[in-house]
């Protein structure tokens, strides 16, 4: 990294509200600085790590202190910009599609394009208008995609406290935005971390998580958790979790949509979240009987696409499984039982057993009508 100019100088205050004022006018509803000690946070981190909580993502413990220490990961870090972007389109159903068990819930960040490509671009842009400003400085953007613990940077930069689902929750926002982070060797000075707690004795997170993953208030086992289970794990999803799973077969906004605060989350104006191929309220057998090249190419540019086909088959099998029955859906369950992948072909047979044992049921109790 370069040479940052002399800390403490007034340019160095004027220069990060002037920071903030370019980070609104590029579409982030927050900016907020913070320094390199996660304290507390690098802490919680290690006890979750130590736990055993992170499944198979082994990479987070892989990547060590880097995630702890911003400064080993991108040398000469001396601050760290945080910003949030909300995200979810305008007029788009949650509870109702999640009520609605032949329909795919997708977690709603993921329905239009990669915000991991929307964000970036938005802070380099950022950086350059710095580099306009004060010269060549180092610096360097994340968006969930490195070992930065960003939401332990985000309550520190002020934008919010971690509630007991884990997530950052802003009082006017709640949770239904990204975050990103342009790491920079510049002197800014830094906000005052976000230090109240506002979830007092609500639990309703904890209480209405599907498969009970918020183990303890901040902790969520990631084994349990259905985003895990979705989008990280690469092998069989657990078969005691699956019939908990319901119609969620990319990630899961429960412990979001029952939060009180998410009532004061605005509808993101980007053209670039809006939903893609009525990904927000299509009918998972319509999804389960995409080819191979429809998935590819509808899926391009989302960041539904990172997970693969294979896993894209294994999730909908599950909802399948959990779907009402129907002799359509046997049939097209039964139209992959030869797909050429083990994983396919054994969340396929679950699912089939599961839609026989549902019509069993309704041929038990139709001596009543
Ligand atoms: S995302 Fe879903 S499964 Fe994971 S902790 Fe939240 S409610 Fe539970
Ligand atoms: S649901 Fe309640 S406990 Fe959970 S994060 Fe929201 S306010 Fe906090």
């Amino acid at each position: 990294m370069s040479t940052p100019p002399s800390p403490d100088t007034p340019d160095m205050a004027a220069l990060a509200e002037q920071i903030k004022l370019w980070g609104r006018e590029l579409g982030f509803q927050q900016v907020g600085i913070t320094d390199v000690d996660l304290g507390e946070h690098a802490e919680r981190h290690r006890r979750w790590l130590a736990a055993g909580y992170h499944g198979e993502m082994d990479y987070m413990a892989r990547h060590g202190e880097l995630r702890t220490r911003p400064e080993l990961l991108v040398e000469g870090t001396q601050r760290i910009i945080v910003v949030r972007m909300n995200y979810l389109p305008p007029e788009v159903e949650t509870t109702k599609v999640l009520s609605q068990p032949s329909k795919a819930y997708i977690s709603r960040y993921a329905l239009g394009r990669d915000y991991h490509k929307v964000i970036r671009k938005r802070l380099s842009t950022l950086a350059k208008q710095i580099e306009k400003a004060v010269g060549p400085f180092g610096h360097r953007a994340f968006v969930d995609s490195a070992p930065v613990l960003e939401r332990g940077l985000a309550q520190k930069a002020g934008l919010g406290w971690t509630g007991k689902n884990s997530l950052i929750l802003h009082p006017k926002a709640g949770s239904l935005f990204f975050l990103g982070e342009l790491f920079t060797d510049l002197p800014l000075p830094i906000d005052k971390p976000y230090d109240k707690i506002h979830c007092g004795k609500c639990q309703r997170c904890r209480d209405m998580c599907p498969t009970q993953a918020i183990v303890d208030d901040q902790v969520v086992d990631a084994r349990r958790c259905i985003s895990y289970l979705t989008i990280e794990l690469n092998g069989p999803i657990p078969e005691e979790l699956r019939s908990m799973m319901g119609n969620r077969v990319y990630g899961c906004d429960d412990c979001q949509l029952v939060c009180p605060f998410t009532r004061f989350a605005k509808a993101s104006q980007e053209d670039d979240f809006a939903p893609r191929h009525d990904l927000d309220r299509t009918d998972l057998l319509t999804l389960f009987n995409w080819s191979e090249d429809d998935f590819l190419d509808r899926t391009a540019g989302s960041p539904i696409r990172r997970i693969g086909y294979e896993k894209w088959l294994r999730n909908m099998a599950v909802g399948l499984g959990n779907a009402p029955y129907s002799a359509e859906v046997v049939a097209a369950l039964e139209a992959r039982l030869d797909y050429p992948s083990a994983l396919v072909q054994e969340h396929v047979r679950w699912a089939l057993d599961q839609q026989q044992h549902r019509q069993s049921a309704l041929i038990t109790v139709s001596p009543a009508d």
